[in-house]
C-alpha cells in the first residue's frame, strides 16, 4: 500500500514535471525582441535569437532583477532560453545584492548594467564574457571583479582601476597567444601573462602594463619604436603612412645622419626621411625623390646649382674645378659669359641689384653685373629672379 502510494506520487512528479517541460516549450515560441518576465518572476527578459535571452531592462532605474536576495547566482537558462547577454541597467538600483555570480553563457555586459548598486561588494565574471560596456558601474569604489587570469573581465579591471580577484588561469590558453575583445595576449610557459618586451620566434613585441600587445607607434624609455599590425617590431627602412623611417637593429627610430646602401640620408626631428631641400644646422641639402643626398652640379626646379662632396649648396663666388662661378644666396647659378656687362640697377645703400629700375620705385644708379656681384651685392627676388 506504501509502495503504490510512493509509485503514484513518483508517476504524478512525472506528470507535473513534463507539464512543466510543456510550458517551457510553449515559451520558445516567442519571437526576436519580445520581453517576458520569467515564470518564478525574477527576471524580466528579451529574447535575442532562437533560444537566446537578454536581461532586459528598458527603463533605466527599473532593474532586470525583481527578487531581494543578497548573494544573487544569475541562471544559464531562463525558462530554456539561455541567457547570453546581461542588457543594460540590469541590475541597476538594486539595492540590497552583495554579490553576483554570472553564468558562463553570458558573454556581453551591458550599459550601467551594475548602477546604483550600493551594496554590491563582487562580480564574478566568466571567461565567456568578451564584451564588456566602458560603464558597467557607476561610482562604486568597494567593487570588485573576480574573474580568471587572461580574461576580458581581469584587462576591465586593470584599465578602469577596479580591484580584481583572481580565481584560476584561464583553461583555453594556458600558454601561448590569446585574443580577447580584438586585443592579443601572451602567456608564459608558467602561465603568466606576459608584460614588457618578449621575443617569440624571433621577432620582439610589447606588451603594455595590461598585457596588451602594442602595435603601431609606441615611445619607450625616450625612443620611439613601431611595431606593425602583427605586433612585430619593425627595423631598417620602413615605409609608415607615405613617410619613411628607419629603424636601428634594436628597433630604435633613427634620427639625423644615416649613411645607407653607400648613400647619404637624413632623417629629421621626427624620424621621417628627408626629400627635396632640407636645411641642417644652417646649410642646405638636397635630397632626391628616394631620399638620397645629391652632390656636384644639379638641375632643380630649372635652375643650377651646386652641391660640394659634402651636399653643401654653395653661394656667393666659387672657384670648381678651376673655374670661378657666381651663385646668390640661394644658391642659383647665375650665368655671366655674355651677361657680364649687363646693367644693373643699385641704391646708395642697398645691397640688392635690379634689373628693373623702378623696382621698389627708389633712387638707382648703374653699374655691371659682374662688379655687383664681385662686391657681394645679391639679387633682387621681385625683378632678377622673378
Ligand atoms: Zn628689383
Amino acid at each position: 500500500m506504501k509502495r503504490s502510494f510512493a509509485l503514484a506520487l513518483a508517476a504524478l512528479f512525472l506528470f507535473l514535471l513534463s507539464v512543466n517541460s510543456f510550458s517551457a516549450q510553449r515559451k520558445a515560441e516567442y519571437g526576436a525582441g519580445e520581453l517576458f518576465v520569467s515564470e518564478d518572476g525574477l527576471w524580466r527578459c528579451e529574447i535575442t535569437g532562437e533560444s537566446s535571452v537578454s536581461l532586459y531592462s528598458g527603463i533605466m532605474n527599473l532593474s532586470a532583477y525583481n527578487g531581494d536576495e543578497t548573494v544573487v547566482k544569475v541562471p544559464s537558462k531562463i525558462d530554456g532560453y539561455t541567457l547570453v547577454s546581461i542588457g543594460k541597467y540590469a541590475f541597476c538600483d538594486c539595492e540590497r545584492i552583495v554579490n553576483i555570480v554570472l553564468p558562463d553563457t553570458v558573454k556581453e555586459i551591458g550599459l550601467g548594467a551594475f548602477n546604483n548598486c550600493p551594496s554590491l561588494l563582487q562580480v564574478v565574471i566568466p571567461e565567456s564574457v568578451t564584451k564588456i560596456d566602458e560603464n558597467i558601474f557607476d561610482e562604486q569604489t568597494s567593487v570588485k571583479i573576480a574573474s580568471v587570469k587572461g580574461s576580458a573581465a581581469q584587462v576591465y579591471a586593470k584599465n578602469h582601476g577596479i580591484q580584481f580577484v583572481e580565481i584560476g588561469t584561464s583553461s583555453k590558453a594556458k600558454t601561448g597567444w590569446k585574443n580577447v575583445s580584438g586585443c592579443w595576449f601572451y602567456y608564459n610557459e608558467d602561465g603568466s601573462m606576459q608584460f614588457g618586451w618578449k621575443k617569440i620566434k624571433g621577432k620582439w613585441y610589447y606588451f603594455d602594463d595590461s598585457g596588451i600587445m602594442k602595435t603601431g607607434w609606441k615611445h619607450l624609455s625616450g625612443e620611439w619604436y613601431f611595431f606593425d599590425s602583427t605586433g612585430a617590431m619593425q627595423t631598417g627602412w620602413k615605409s609608415i603612412a607615405k613617410k619613411w623611417y628607419f629603424f636601428n637593429s634594436g628597433g630604435k627610430m633613427r634620427t639625423g645622419w644615416l649613411a645607407s646602401g653607400g648613400k647619404w640620408y637624413y632623417l629629421k626631428s621626427d624620424g621621417a626621411m628627408a626629400t627635396g631641400w632640407q636645411k641642417v644646422k644652417d646649410v642646405w641639402y638636397f635630397f632626391n625623390s628616394k631620399g638620397a643626398m645629391l652632390t656636384g652640379w644639379q638641375k632643380i626646379s630649372n635652375k643650377w646649382y651646386y652641391l660640394d662632396s659634402g651636399g653643401k649648396m654653395l653661394t656667393g663666388r666659387q672657384v670648381i674645378d678651376g673655374k670661378v662661378y657666381y651663385f646668390d644666396s640661394q644658391g642659383r647659378w647665375i650665368k655671366l659669359d655674355k651677361d657680364s656687362q649687363k646693367i644693373v640697377y643699385i641704391t646708395k645703400t642697398g645691397n640688392k641689384y635690379h634689373y628693373d629700375p623702378t623696382c621698389g620705385n627708389r633712387e638707382y644708379y648703374t653699374s655691371t653685373l659682374s662688379d655687383a656681384l664681385r662686391r657681394g651685392l645679391t639679387p633682387c627676388e621681385k625683378c632678377v629672379h622673378a
